[in-house]
């Protein structure tokens, strides 16, 4: 079993409900980002290891799908339970090569518990609808079947939450599911599909493959690969998208964000800052959820921006294992450096750099980066037209409400946005009005629970299904609709002991 707590672990596939180890020969390095060492060494698959994992899928779907509802519900609370047992180990493996603070890497195996409790109940979802009568003796129904063999490509920055969003719903309506993990961050996802067939699972119905481009190409043009969920940046989801809908897939991709946060000037200022706070610099900024732009109208500029200022003073950065730490390291030394880099060209560009994150300092080698605050960002800026993904929060001043909302209805990105205000009637309008895929409304972070669905709009999402919740149940699965005919046994040639109609 990988573990991070051992320098130069080996990390390999697990195929069939074992460990295959890579021939590739290729690798990449794995660290833990607190302390800047290299805890394990992860093996890149091959093609042929790909096709050898899609082949074993394939054989584990063809029955996996005829397993009965009651026994896919069982097998799947025996995952929840074993998923919950071992929250902290799970938490502990996440920090150590993720970076974020063991609280929050619980708070990442809380929500994806969530999935699997959703799954649970997939009786429910899979019910399907009936028309008797449709005609004379003719009844007319819908089902819904698995597609086979699907699979997952998932990010760093959430590495068992994110494959907790697909492997659920997509196991349980009866397919077969390979998962690619991020290579920055893979020993939770490999320990996640070790409970999963502690719980019970069929060898085969979840299979791990680690790797890189090579391994994501191949899975996107096998054709017994059916489908294909992505969460990760714009530009790669936008190529997962293309490239798997070219080859005949189903492609469900979630992009980066520019997530906005409109203040108005009747905001309660204590909870708004509360709020910016923890949602721009919590994960170290790394969540596409994360605050990246506070928006404030009017004369609550200036009370915010000290307000924010005066809690980033407060906060204990640290590596995740100690329990006083708020925020953890970036997830790479390159990470951390191109993050710093925007904070420079903020100032360049004529911003305000009100805390400058780079003036922080640390005695020792990891991936550190304090917290940034940004003030008087304009829209041609980079630190606004990019995706930071780190510890950086812009302010935008505007002079109205209309104004903020045009902002986020010109932002490439639509993954989220929110508002703090007192009044009604603008949160109301506000929630109509704003062009993004999840609205908080006093909330920064408006992630949905897992019975509702998750995903943005815009350059936040291609495809046409987000992801988990009933469109997830949707996408994992094909609707059937069944025509049957049954005349009257009155009316039979045979005699069936019924009267005849006279
Ligand atoms: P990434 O796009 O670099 O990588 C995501 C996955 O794609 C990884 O498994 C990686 O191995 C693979 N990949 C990378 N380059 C590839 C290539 N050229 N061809 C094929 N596959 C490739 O993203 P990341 O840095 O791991 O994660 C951070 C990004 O994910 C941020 O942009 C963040 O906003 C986004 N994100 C979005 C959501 C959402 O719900 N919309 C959620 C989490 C993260």
């Amino acid at each position: 079993m990988p573990d991070a707590t051992h320098p130069q672990t080996a990390i390999h596939h697990l195929i069939g409900g074992t460990t295959v180890e890579s021939t590739s020969g290729r690798t990449s390095p794995v660290f833990n980002p607190a302390t800047g060492e290299q805890t394990a060494t992860l093996h890149l698959a091959t093609v042929d290891e790909v096709d050898a994992a899609i082949e074993n899928a394939k054989a584990a779907a063809a029955d996996w799908r005829h397993v009965s509802i009651a026994r896919r519900t069982k097998l799947m609370y025996a995952f929840r339970n074993l998923v919950e047992a071992n929250a902290g180990e799970l938490a502990k493996k996440l920090s150590a090569e993720h970076g974020k603070v063991e609280s929050d890497a619980l708070g990442e195996v809380a929500r994806g518990i969530e999935n699997i409790e959703f799954a649970c109940g997939i009786a429910d979802q899979l019910k399907g609808s009936y028309n008797e009568s449709a005609a004379t003796g003719v009844d007319v129904y819908s089902v819904r079947q698995p597609l086979g063999v699907v699979a997952g490509i998932t990010p760093f920055n959430f590495p068992v939450m994110v494959p907790l969003w697909m492997i659920p719903n997509a196991v349980a309506t009866g397919n077969a599911f390979i998962l690619k993990p991020s290579e920055k961050d893979p020993s939770a996802p490999m320990f996640l599909a070790e409970l999963f067939h502690e719980a019970g699972f069929p060898p085969g119905v979840l299979n791990v493959v680690n790797g890189d481009k090579v391994s994501v190409d191949r899975l996107l043009e096998h054709p017994d690969v059916k489908a294909a969920s992505f969460v990760g940046s714009t530009p790669i989801a936008k190529y997962i998208y293309e490239t798997g809908s070219a080859n005949g897939k189903r492609v469900q991709a979630l992009g980066g964000a520019k997530n906005h946060m409109i203040v108005m000037p009747d905001a309660d200022i204590d909870l708004a800052a509360d709020a910016a706070v923890s949602a721009a610099y919590g994960s170290a900024g790394e969540r596409c959820m994360a605050i990246s732009v506070a928006v404030a109208v009017g004369d609550v500029a200036d009370p915010l921006v000290d307000a924010i200022r005066a809690r980033m003073e407060k906060l204990t950065i640290g590596a995740g294992d100690d329990p006083a730490s708020e925020m953890g390291p970036l997830i790479t030394r390159e990470a951390r450096d191109r993050v710093a880099g925007y904070v420079g060209a903020g100032a360049d560009a004529g911003a305000t750099v009100v805390v400058d994150g780079r003036d922080a300092s640390f005695d020792n080698d990891g991936f550190f980066l304090g917290v940034s605050l940004i003030d008087h960002v304009t829209t041609d800026m980079s630190v606004y037209t990019d995706e930071i993904f780190g510890p950086v929060l812009c302010v935008v001043r505007v002079d109205s409400y209309d104004e903020g909302v045009q902002l986020i209805a010109d932002n490439p990105w639509g993954n989220g946005a929110a508002i703090f205000t007192r009044d009604g009637g603008t949160a109301r309008r506000f929630q109509d009005e704003a062009d993004a895929g999840m609205v908080g409304i006093n909330v920064p972070i408006p992630v949905p629970v897992g019975y509702h669905s998750f995903g943005g709009w815009k350059d936040s999402l291609f495809g046409d299904t987000t992801m988990y919740g009933p469109e997830g149940v949707r996408f994992y699965t094909r609707g059937k609709v069944l025509t049957s005919r049954w005349p009257d046994p009155s009316e039979s040639q045979v005699d069936l002991g019924f009267p005849k109609n006279s």
